[in-house]
């Protein structure tokens, strides 16, 4: 992940106006560095004088953010053999693909006659495992092209930016947006175009982190949920519904946790303290971090009360 070894230049960035209101006052809210790669650089969110919103400013241009996202970036992972602890790893990514499941399904029950869309859908292992559960049909949307994954042949991969994409007279039951919003140069109109594809009855799921979160008082501008420069906006429980609102969904349910576990933020968030901004390999941090698991075990059982770092809502067409 060393593709990056110089701060950006100030050429590559933008100043953005509010991706909420559209204000252009605010001020200086959080000063993040890239503390999961370890590439130079300082990066800035303000707070939107307007409507509140937190989000990055000046950012990068997303012609240059690419290059934050190599190949080792989580949700692309690739990784598969991390030693004797291949299956602990296999089981913890199945264990989040299931939970997503299991939270989905809570909200649109799925089967063989649903089709399911989900908007930056990485390596596609949730699509996979909901295929091979629900029998739904499949489709992934992502701007990283790793169709030539075995397990992406049971769906339908589109690759590139979703406003691109033509889905034709094609609706969907459950779209699912995981880790996404937080990271998008245009929310107003993902969420518009999100909202049109809606089918009948069809719904929309949305995780993102949670600023007003007991991990992020914890951790600060170490906090795993900054995650600069990737992360465009941070979302407090607030201004994740006023944005939904505003794209013409009507929030049915918002829930204070996710099925990515809060747990990885706790890990992170104490590494990025220690590290300092030198990056986390997560290869030679796979040993503590299952430890820690072990160890805050009885605390996580109450993950769900406590939160701790995520946000979910649930939402139709308003
Ligand atoms: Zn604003």
């Amino acid at each position: 992940m060393d593709n990056v070894r110089q701060p950006p230049p100030q050429t590559q960035f933008e100043t953005p106006c509010c991706p909420l209101c559209g204000g252009s006052s605010g001020t200086p809210f959080i000063q993040a560095e890239d503390d999961l790669g370890g590439r130079p650089g300082h990066f800035h969110f303000m707070r939107c004088a307007d409507c509140n919103l937190v989000y990055q400013s000046p950012r990068l241009r997303f012609e240059h953010i690419g290059a934050y996202y190599d190949d080792e970036y989580i949700a692309h992972r690739k990784k598969i053999d991390w030693g004797v602890l291949t299956p602990l790893y296999n089981w913890a990514m199945g264990k989040h693909d299931r939970d997503k499941l299991a939270l989905v399904q809570r909200f649109q029950p799925l089967n063989a006659d649903s089709r399911v869309l989900d908007v930056g859908c990485g390596a596609g292992t949730f699509l996979a495992q909901l295929v091979k559960k629900t029998g739904a049909s499949a489709h992934g949307v992502d701007f990283k092209d790793l169709s030539a994954l075995p397990w992406m042949e049971i769906m339908d991969f589109h690759h590139g930016v979703l406003s691109d994409q033509d889905f034709g007279e094609q609706r969907f039951d459950l779209i699912t947006l995981w880790h996404f919003l937080e990271h998008d140069y245009t929310p107003l109109e993902t969420l518009a175009q999100v909202r049109d594809l809606l089918a009948e009855n069809g719904r929309l799921v949305i995780e993102v982190p949670r600023l007003n979160s007991a991990s992020f008082r914890l951790f600060k501008e170490r906090w795993p949920g900054l995650q600069a420069p990737q992360h465009t906006m941070l979302f407090d429980a607030d201004t994740l519904p006023h944005m939904l609102e505003r794209a013409g969904l009507r929030v049915c349910e918002h829930l204070p946790y996710g099925a990515f576990p809060a747990y990885f933020y706790l890990f992170c968030g104490v590494a990025f303290k220690v590290l300092r901004g030198r990056g986390l390999d997560l290869s030679r941090a796979i040993y503590p971090y299952f430890a820690g698991q072990l160890l805050l075990l009885p605390l996580l059982l109450f993950e769900r009360r406590l939160n701790l770092a995520m946000q979910t809502v649930v939402c139709e067409p308003a």
